[in-house]
């Protein structure tokens, strides 16, 4: 009896024992998936942390998604632009504000149990895996519903009603600030490169470019074309009309200066009443012909400004370009583009404005 006694203890024990090892297992990999979640660089790299860190950490959960509103599709485009190409199933998915009210019910609390096809389809697209049992868990942040943490198991006991969710809670609230906290780095990134006025790129980011550019041009040797665009006579539209009018003939011009540009090609404002483009893989020939396509359609642009009254507004061109294969332009060839096209604008002013001029070299 004694014996039997013992035997029936000394298995309780090794079940405590292997459940504590197991706690201890959960906790440690928990630990280090809140680590990498904290510290990750970008909202790819923490939609990557979440969804494939999470599976592999934890037996038993065989895919992760992240669903978040997104009505900019702003997290979408970092995420696209982060991720290889042909990735299969998603793993963000981006939600109208009405769905993913419909997922959770005040107050919010993770969700259990089997999956239907609607929340399949919608969560889980192209992830064969979650067919058992899946975990939603709401996405908070500042008081508001922003996502939802989605797990799924192939198997239907994983997530049963019932179970204690007190880590995914935690987990799925560390993943909330991370998402928030990137998102916003993200934002700021942009602000400090983008013209608060017009919208496009800032000086700041041209100068970036610039330097890429000509490091690519000295690598591929094909041509680069650069273009510095300079309002006529400027002063006297803010002295006549007003600095507001003036600030909306510039984001006119802004958006004139935009149209038909490729991909690879960069418009930022310089300064001022200034603006600059980079054209990569363009002859000196297109360049002068796009230079002067934008110089005709600011003469031919209506600036009506709130008196009803159509300004005539132009502006003066200065166009160089590095050639493919010279090795003349000195220690830092971006400085001699730029020189060069600052002294073809120079010279655009002095022989009359409304012009293009083309630097020789
Ligand atoms: P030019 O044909 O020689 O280029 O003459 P300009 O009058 O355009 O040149 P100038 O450099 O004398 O004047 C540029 C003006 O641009 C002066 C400045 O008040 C105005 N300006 C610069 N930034 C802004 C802005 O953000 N908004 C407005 N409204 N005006 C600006
Ligand atoms: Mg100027
Ligand atoms: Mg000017």
């Amino acid at each position: 009896m004694e014996q039997g006694t013992t035997t029936q203890q000394d298995r309780e024990w090794v079940r405590l024992r292997n459940q504590l090892r197991d706690n201890e297992r959960i906790w440690s990999g928990f630990r280090q998936i809140e680590v990498r979640m904290i510290g990750s660089p970008s909202l790819p790299d923490l939609i990557h942390i979440v969804t494939a860190g999470i599976p592999e950490t934890f037996p038993g959960i065989d895919c992760v998604t992240v669903a978040c509103v997104d009505p900019e599709y702003e997290m979408t485009r970092l995420i696209e632009d982060g991720a290889e190409p042909g990735s299969g199933a998603r793993r963000f998915i981006a939600l109208p504000r009405e769905t993913l009210d419909g997922l959770f019910t005040r107050p919010w609390r993770p969700r259990l149990g089997p999956v239907d096809e609607r929340l399949h389809s919608l969560l889980f697209s192209g992830h064969s895996c979650a067919s058992g049992s899946v975990a939603l868990a709401p996405l908070v942040r500042r008081g508001e519903l922003i996502g939802s943490l989605n797990q799924g198991s192939r198997h239907a006991s994983h997530f049963a009603h019932g179970i204690a969710t007190d880590l995914l809670e935690h987990l799925a609230a560390v993943a909330a600030m991370c998402i928030d906290n990137s998102i916003n780095h993200e934002r700021l990134k942009l602000d400090g490169l983008t013209d608060p006025l017009t919208g496009i790129s800032n000086r700041r980011f041209f100068g970036r470019r610039l330097a890429e550019e000509v490091e690519r041009w000295a690598r591929q040797s094909g041509p680069l074309v650069c273009m510095l665009v300079d309002v006529d006579f400027f002063k006297q539209v803010n002295d006549q009309y007003g600095h507001q009018v003036g600030d909306r003939v510039l984001r006119q011009i802004a958006s004139l200066l935009g149209q038909d540009l490729r991909g690879s090609d960069v418009l930022a404002r310089y300064g001022g009443e200034e603006f600059v483009l980079l054209l990569p893989g363009t002859t000196p020939a297109q360049g002068a012909a796009i230079a002067e396509r934008l110089r005709s359609s600011v003469e031919h642009s209506a600036f009506i400004i709130p008196e009803g009254v159509d300004l005539d507004v132009t502006v003066s061109v200065g166009l160089a370009c590095l050639h493919p294969g010279v090795d003349s332009y000195g220690p830092d060839p971006a400085a001699w583009l730029f020189e060069q096209v600052d002294a073809a604008l120079y010279q655009a002013k002095e022989t009359g404005r409304n012009r293009v001029v083309q630097a020789q070299s």
